[in-house]
């Protein structure tokens, strides 16, 4: 286990509500990493809830729930948030309606449809046909007709934001994938302009929005993540606890070269140890 830790361990034990990267923190690929089911079967035994939240704007929650239930991790569609769900809250209170031209895939589209706003899908002149939003998402169907249309809609200052700013996304065998944050720059590229909003972490709306709902305050809220410029600054932005492992992206190096106040508030080398700390407070009681 790592020795470097901020905080004692005792307030690990005080936090009632984990919300769990996935990528690298329990999985890793299609692999599940060790410790993760020990760690989800002594929540539930002390009642405590992991909430599973993930930036990528391309699956439906009932995508994620599947592919858990692949590795024997069994979840329900209210365990997650997603980047998708934290924009839908900001647009209703916002815009509830909102016409939006969207850089997304079908399952978004279809998910903001459900919601209740207008997909815009082609370049309007006209003032009164034009989209009130660009919406920017991890799109795999991209298409160049779409974004010439949301750089022209961009330019001509229609407001624009963004579901998250991950620059890749990882895949089999070590490889990454151009992810949202790439088409931002794509579009800065043309436009010169970027969104003005980007919902997904680093900012810390989902967690806010999480603790708003359950009514959890800050030091009953743990994030678990593997990355430090988005799970680890999203923590620190929300002013919870902030716990990296070392099981995906980031190395002790990394953090060392970090910042004194962009450093998590623990490291561990996997959720492993994360478990061993919760299930050596039971054994006290
Ligand atoms: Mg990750």
């Amino acid at each position: 286990m790592s020795s470097y830790n901020k905080l004692g361990i005792e307030n690990i034990r005080q936090i009632k509500c984990f919300l769990l990267d996935m990528d690298g923190t329990i999985y890793l690929g299609d692999h599940v990493i060790e410790g993760t089911y020990e760690f989800l079967d002594i929540l539930k035994k002390q009642n405590k809830r992991a909430m599973y939240i993930t930036n990528n704007s391309s699956k439906a929650t009932s995508q994620y729930v599947e592919k858990l239930a692949g590795m024997g991790i069994s979840a329900g569609e209210e365990d997650f948030f997603t980047s998708v769900n934290a924009l839908v809250y900001n647009l209703n209170k916002k815009h509830p309606k909102a016409r939006l031209f969207v850089l997304g895939t079908p399952v978004f589209e279809k998910y903001l449809e459900e919601q209740g706003f207008e997909i815009i899908r082609q370049y309007y002149v006209e003032k009164e046909k034009r989209p009130d939003y660009v919406i920017l998402a991890f799109d795999m169907t991209l298409t160049y007709d779409k974004l010439r249309i949301a750089c022209d809609y961009i330019a001509d200052g229609v407001e624009y934001w963004a579901t998250h700013p991950d620059m890749v996304c990882p895949v089999k065998d070590g490889r990454v994938i151009p992810d949202a944050g790439s088409f931002i720059e794509c579009i800065y590229g043309v436009t010169k302009k970027r969104p003005s909003f980007v919902v997904g972490k680093p900012n810390p709306c989902m967690i806010q929005v999480i603790m708003e709902k359950y009514g959890y305050k800050n030091n009953e809220v743990a994030v678990i993540g593997d990355r430090l410029y988005t799970d680890i600054l999203s923590a620190i932005n929300a002013g919870v606890c902030s716990i990296c492992v070392l099981s995906g992206e980031t190395t002790k190096a990394d953090i060392e070269k970090a910042s004194e106040e962009n450093k998590p508030q623990y490291i561990f080398e996997s959720i492993k140890d994360i478990y061993e700390i919760l299930k050596d407070s039971k054994n006290e009681c």
